[in-house]
């Protein structure tokens, strides 16, 4: 669904994804994992079309979208669910839903059903503030919001962190969930050990590099992604 070839990504001067290429298949869970810095984030960024590419390529469902603006890659069923969380604090649940939406003109009622039948907390909410939710429901609305723009491929950066640690396994639980209804996910994670038991397929990034690949129970079983990774999971 998703390929990368040999993508390079600078900042200035300095090279920040050097070389990178994986692919995504459609239907599968897969996760980057790999220490602060190693470029995890500008991978997404730069499918999604907030940073452009210095060279490499990124095509989506066998199209090059490299280079083409952030609501074109929207409007063809990517979206990205940023690290952070980023909802908007002084618009209700409700309002922040409908905002994922924006680019979609036909009637939102099923689709709100959806989110809410995944999320019972934010129907419970929809009249409050984002602003005032807790930190585990304003990452659900993130996710609720970004599945509002009905994408074919959802990319997660950190959706765990800052969680405790039950509210952590609750996310895991509904992104397995979205994937079993179809949407192919690609997650940064810097907890290595539950995105690993998720994912079908991993990548571990080391300074703008991959340095090793394997499916989730591969990595698992690795012992130098033990030492380095999964050390206090
Ligand atoms: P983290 O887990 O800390 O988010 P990451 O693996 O996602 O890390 P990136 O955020 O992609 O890593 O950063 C890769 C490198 O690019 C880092 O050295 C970072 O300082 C640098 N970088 C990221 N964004 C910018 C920017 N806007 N301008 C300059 N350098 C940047």
């Amino acid at each position: 669904m998703l390929k990368l070839n040999d993508l390079h990504v600078s900042y200035g001067g300095i090279e920040a994804v050097k070389g990178i290429s994986f692919a995504v298949p459609e239907g599968s869970i897969v996760t980057l994992i790999g220490a602060n810095g190693a470029g995890k984030s500008t991978v997404l960024r730069s499918i999604v079309g907030l940073v452009k590419p210095k060279s490499g390529s990124v095509v989506f469902q066998d199209e090059e979208i490299t280079g083409k603006s952030s609501d074109e890659i929207v409007a063809k069923g990517i979206t990205l669910v940023p690290e952070g969380r980023r909802v908007f604090s002084n618009l209700s649940v409700l309002e922040n839903l409908k905002i994922g939406a924006y680019m979609r003109k036909e009637d939102l009622t099923k689709d709100l059903n959806w989110i809410y039948d995944l999320f019972p907390r934010l129907k419970e909410r929809s009249w409050q503030m984002a602003g005032t939710l807790s930190g585990g429901e304003q990452q659900m609305l993130a996710v609720g919001r970004a599945l509002m723009s009905k994408p074919k491929l959802i990319m997660m950066d950190e959706p765990s962190l800052g969680l405790a640690p039950l509210i952590v396994q609750g996310i895991f639980d509904i992104i397995k969930e979205i994937n079993k209804q179809g949407v192919t996910i690609l997650l940064i994670e810097q907890n290595a050990n539950l995105a690993l038991k998720a994912a079908d397929y991993g990548y571990v990034l080391e300074t703008g590099h991959i340095i090793l690949s394997g499916t989730g129970a591969e990595l698992l079983a690795n012992e130098e992604v033990k030492a380095a990774y999964l050390g206090k999971s």
